[in-house]
């Protein structure tokens, strides 16, 4: 069981199941809505995800994509995308232990800042996983 929460401890969540995805997501608007230079973000079944205390406030982050953050401290929580109902993704941070689900690797680093350089040796998307159509290429830009 993975378990987490905001940075002031009014909305927790916790997930079962086998997250995937581990990902450093490199988008606009990741950083431009955390004002990280970029995100680390899981994913799990949508299923196996609750939160136990508290409700993130949403916005629209994209025509397709909904974010969701503590409206108390700002924390950044979830990312939900439309075309993809049966998961969500998690800001992996977020968990009581992020050091233990490492990102596996880099996505979007088209909008990667270029004072950010990568040593980490893992797999590096221009967009999104090429061997995945999660988020489209041509789709925008919105997406861990
Ligand atoms: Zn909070
Ligand atoms: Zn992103």
């Amino acid at each position: 069981m993975l378990t987490g929460g905001c940075f002031c401890g009014r909305i927790r969540y916790e997930a079962a199941g086998t997250p995937f995805h581990e990902t450093n997501c490199h988008c606009s608007i990741c950083r431009r809505t955390t004002g990280a230079p970029f995100v680390t973000w899981f994913s799990v079944p949508r299923s196996q995800f609750r939160f136990v205390c508290g409700e993130p406030t949403r916005f629209k982050s994209t025509a397709k994509g909904t974010r969701g953050f503590c409206p108390q401290c700002g924390t950044q929580l979830s990312f939900e995308h439309d075309d993809f109902a049966s998961e969500i993704d998690i800001t992996t941070c977020s968990l009581d232990d992020p050091g233990a689900l490492p990102p596996k690797d880099h996505t979007r680093t088209s909008s990667k800042l270029n004072w950010v350089q990568l040593a980490d040796r893992l797999p590096e998307y221009q967009e999104s996983r090429q061997e995945e159509s999660l988020y489209p290429v041509s789709g925008g830009t919105d997406g861990p």
